[in-house]
């Protein structure tokens, strides 16, 4: 089996927004697949190309079912509301409640090049969000409100110390000032 390595908070790849998928080829299909490893490795329920540092609109993911691809995914309604816990590989260990719209209305393609066209809620309708998300630069930290925002700043700022502990440059860059 094969994995790739995950990209965490920090990596300013999560920060850029992917680029469209112009051609499905095997190039594509090589990538899903190695993102299907690497998200069931994490484990995780949903994995975007720049997770693994490809800057291309695709995400793979499963609610529990099996693994399902989505090339240049768009959402195109959405509706309601719904708290959730939510977590992220790249950001490991930590979760928060968030609210996001409850239903979703979800189009891109599959690896044979095919329209797909989902419509989902709660769980599904999160996953599909969050990974969105991702494809456009934005980490679930930037959907905190200002309490949780700066409990997950003080967290992350430890674990950065830690991890950088003679690189104070380094811990400035990471949060921005
Ligand atoms: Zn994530």
């Amino acid at each position: 089996m094969s994995t790739l390595p995950i990209r965490l908070f920090g990596d300013p790849i999560l920060n850029e927004v992917t680029k469209e998928i112009t051609d499905i080829d095997h190039r594509v299909a090589a990538l899903a697949d190695l993102m299907i490893e690497t998200m069931y490795e994490a484990p995780g329920a949903g994995l975007a190309a720049n997770q693994v540092g490809v800057q291309r609109r695709m995400f793979v993911y499963d609610k529990g079912d099996g693994p399902v691809v989505v090339v240049n995914p768009e959402i195109k309604e959405s509706d309601g509301e719904w708290a959730f816990e939510e977590g992220c590989l790249s950001v490991p260990g930590l979760s928060w409640e968030i609210v996001r719209p409850n239903r979703i209305h979800l189009v891109g393609f599959d690896l044979d090049g095919n329209e797909i066209s989902i419509e989902a809620d709660e769980y599904e309708g999160r996953i599909f969000q969050h990974e969105m998300d991702h494809l456009n630069g934005i980490l679930l930290v930037e959907r905190l409100d200002e309490d949780q925002k700066k409990a997950a700043k003080k967290t992350l700022r430890k674990r950065a110390v830690s991890l950088s502990a003679n690189d104070p440059d380094g811990l400035h860059s990471l949060f921005g000032g």
